[in-house]
């Protein structure tokens, strides 16, 4: 099975995979996540990715689709995926499309996790992240347990939230047209505790 977790920043779409991965056996991408780790690395390509992560806006369709397509061919995705935060644009949703084409595969849905923009900022600015495990809490609604010292993104920030939300809706937003053609579109309330999303996201895939 091939699913696509979609919405706004700060909508739950890594908090979901993770359970997701737990009960279909399939990996999370997160292109996010390989993007950090690459500029972690300090590598060229990780000082140009960093770059457009700071400022909120997205990277580059040719990095994003290499980075993403390295991952994808790994042996761990054999069966399938759970793609969180790509595709952001239609050249990217063109891109996932001729890549699992290739590998006989489609996405078989995709789930849009609807969080008002009213309560993304606080989602955001409330994130930390255990850079030993990389789970991700937040301040108030899922703490870290006593003890774990917790980090917070450098783009989890005020005003790099107000630009990711508008990149959102003028590039990414429009990429459901494309699936909604498909009719493989599904939508879940992403507003209520994570357990009541999850099981919203298990009826809406049947599983
Ligand atoms: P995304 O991957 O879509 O950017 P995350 O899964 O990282 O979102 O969640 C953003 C922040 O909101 C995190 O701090 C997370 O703990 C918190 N969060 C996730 N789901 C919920 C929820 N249902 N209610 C409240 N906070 C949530
Ligand atoms: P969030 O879900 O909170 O927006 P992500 O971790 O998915 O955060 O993405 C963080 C940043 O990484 C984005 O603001 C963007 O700069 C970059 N990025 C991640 N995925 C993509 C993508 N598919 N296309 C372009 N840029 C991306």
């Amino acid at each position: 099975m091939d699913i696509i977790l979609f919405g706004p920043p700060g909508a739950g779409k890594g908090t979901q995979a993770k359970r997701l991965v737990e009960l279909l056996g399939i990996p999370q991408i997160s292109t996010g996540d390989l993007m950090r780790a690459e500029a972690k690395s300090g590598s060229p390509l990780g000082e140009e990715l960093q770059r457009y992560m700071s400022r909120g806006e997205l990277a580059p369709d040719s990095l994003t689709i290499e980075v993403f397509k390295a991952r994808l061919g790994q042996e761990d995705a054999k069966g399938g995926a759970i793609f969180d935060g790509f595709p952001r644009t239609t050249a990217q949703a063109e891109a996932l499309e001729a890549l699992l084409a290739e590998l006989g595969r489609r996405v078989d849905k995709v789930v849009v996790i609807d969080v008002p923009d009213s309560e993304i900022l606080g989602r955001i600015t409330g994130r930390r992240s255990d850079p030993a495990t990389g789970q991700v809490y937040h301040i108030t609604y899922n703490p870290p347990p006593p003890g774990v010292e917790v980090v917070q993104r450098k783009d989890d920030t005020e005003e790099v939230v107000a630009h990711r939300l508008a990149t959102y809706k003028a590039q990414t937003e429009p990429v459901l047209a494309y699936y909604d053609k498909k009719g493989v579109v599904v939508r879940v309330d992403g507003v209520g505790s994570l357990d009541e999303v999850t099981e919203r996201i298990k009826a809406a895939l049947g599983v």
